[in-house]
């Protein structure tokens, strides 16, 4: 499973895999922006149709608007697929301080997300640095993320 909060949808990512009922891929971004991809009803197709999950975010919504997507919707999505492993598109770019987007999500919203991951299920989880352009905000981001990873029981 691929989840992904850079605030930029991951349409490559998406397109890899948007056939393919192995890799479940979860994104939450800025809707609409750049790529332009990423509706709800991108959903993929064929044998992937179901294991594709885009949450198209506003611009301007904050940590009340994106916390229940990764502590509610994303727990329904795992029970469902069963991942056996966790990989993280860890942009920082959804953070309210980031000159390139428009959400506003706080260094505190960020830490709650990545708790979310955490507690999600109880597989290895691979975090990888993306997006991230005020530098301040990004060293705070990841060492709230490396923090939570290491406080977490799985
Ligand atoms: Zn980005």
């Amino acid at each position: 499973m691929i989840i992904d909060f850079d605030v930029h949808h991951g349409n490559g990512t998406q397109e890899i895999f948007y056939e393919d009922s192995s890799v479940f891929y979860f994104s939450t971004h800025e809707y609409p922006a750049y790529p332009g991809t990423g509706s709800f009803d991108e959903r993929g197709s064929g044998e992937g149709e179901g294991f594709t999950h885009n949450f198209a975010m506003r611009a301007y919504s904050g940590d009340d608007d994106i916390l229940p997507i990764y502590e509610d919707d994303l727990l329904l999505d795992i029970e469902e697929f069963n991942p056996d492993i966790v990989l993280v598109s860890a942009g920082y770019d959804l953070h309210r301080a980031d000159p390139l987007a428009q959400l506003q999500v706080s260094t505190e919203g960020i830490r709650k997300i990545v708790e979310a991951i955490m507690h999600s299920c109880d597989v290895p989880k691979i975090f990888m640095l993306e997006g991230g352009y005020n530098l301040d905000a990004l060293g705070e981001s990841v060492a709230e993320t490396l923090d939570a990873m290491l406080s977490a029981e799985n």
